[in-house]
């Protein structure tokens, strides 16, 4: 079922998580465990992210240059064929620009079709460590909006070399948003007409990045419903739960910290007294955006339950 039905359906706000593949030689199991304490909060869907291979070029004793692969994890595909058939919840594969050809991408969404996915998170996808800024494959696309392109075409049977008036994908398409804005963009109002620019394509509903002070979330959706976005906007929370996270997460996610939850952190003398403060935070922050009427609760498990769990139970 796609994310907007149940969106339409639901007469309460909806909960949701995201999980990471895990990392390659690792088991599914590690993924089942992610998911299965969460199930009582009834999530109708899961997100599963997408991560390029990380690699980094090393001089070899004849001078040439090696290409070493540090780390990766694939598996969305799978991983979402698996979570339909033990679950019998949807999930959502993030698809992404990065790494991929054209003809790459439309391979894979007709996978994603066969398989029953009936939804999609287009994105740009992180630039990997070795490359710094994004670089994109020479026969895929730059920007989300090329990709969401794409998946929009092969909605409509239009196919990269062909056209077919049979069977074709019917993808509920999800993009991102940022309410501190994305990182490269020179300020929020050009990040948002970015934004604008995609749900006007087609894209169906908006999940956000992370923040931690939902006055940054409410004045964002203020002004997408300002500038015409009527779509389905979806926080995007995580719990903080180590004290290094507390430096860690702006730097990866370009995201501030509030002045209240950094005096409470640095108070802390470990992880397990960070990590209450975290969990205490969420659960503020989740409570005032089921107030104000959020459709979803989108949760960052960053694979692993438990604090996510501590916090849906005090929702719940
Ligand atoms: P875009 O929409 O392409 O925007 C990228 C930048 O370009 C922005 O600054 C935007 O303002 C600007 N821009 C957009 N269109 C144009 C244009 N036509 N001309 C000029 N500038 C333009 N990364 C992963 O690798 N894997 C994941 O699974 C993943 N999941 C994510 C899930 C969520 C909910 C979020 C919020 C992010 C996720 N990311 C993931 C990170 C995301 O891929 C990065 O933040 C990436 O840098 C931007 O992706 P985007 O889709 O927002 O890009």
């Amino acid at each position: 079922m796609k994310v907007v039905d149940h969106i339409n359906n639901a007469k309460k706000t909806l909960f949701s998580f995201e999980i990471l593949p895990p990392l390659k030689g690792q088991s599914m199991q590690a993924i089942i465990d992610t998911i299965e304490p969460l199930m009582e909060f009834k999530p109708p869907f899961v997100d599963v992210t997408y991560h390029r291979e990380e690699y980094m070029y090393k001089k070899r004793q004849d001078g040439l240059l090696e290409k070493v692969t540090i780390r990766k994890r694939p598996g969305t595909v799978g991983i979402c064929a698996a979570i339909i058939n033990r679950f019998k919840i949807d999930a959502v594969p993030h698809i992404i620009c990065g790494g991929f050809s054209k003809d790459e991408t439309e391979d894979a969404l007709i996978d994603l079709d066969f398989l029953g996915i009936d939804n999609v998170l287009v994105l740009r996808g992180d630039p990997i460590k070795s490359e710094g800024a994004f670089v994109a494959d020479p026969n895929g696309h730059r920007y989300a909006s090329e990709l969401l392109e794409q998946v929009i075409n092969m909605n409509n049977g239009r196919y990269l070399h062909e056209e077919t008036e049979g069977n074709h994908t019917n993808f509920c398409i999800g993009v991102a948003g940022y309410p501190e804005k994305h990182f490269e963009a020179p300020n929020l109002s050009t990040d948002i007409r970015h934004l604008k620019r995609k749900v006007e394509m087609g894209a169906q509903y908006i999940v956000t990045q992370m923040f931690f002070d939902n006055n940054e979330f409410f004045a964002f959706e203020k002004k997408c419903r300002e500038e015409g976005i009527t779509v389905p906007i979806i926080p995007g929370l995580k719990p903080i739960t180590s004290v290094r996270q507390m430096t860690a997460l702006p730097r990866s996610f370009f995201i501030n910290l509030p002045n209240d939850l950094v005096n409470e952190l640095e108070k802390c003398k470990d992880n397990k007294a960070a990590k209450a403060v975290g969990i205490e935070w969420c659960i503020n922050q989740s409570k005032e955006l089921m107030a104000s009427g959020v459709p979803v609760l989108h949760y960052y498990t960053m694979s692993r339950a438990e604090s996510v769990k501590d916090i849906a139970s005090a929702l719940f």
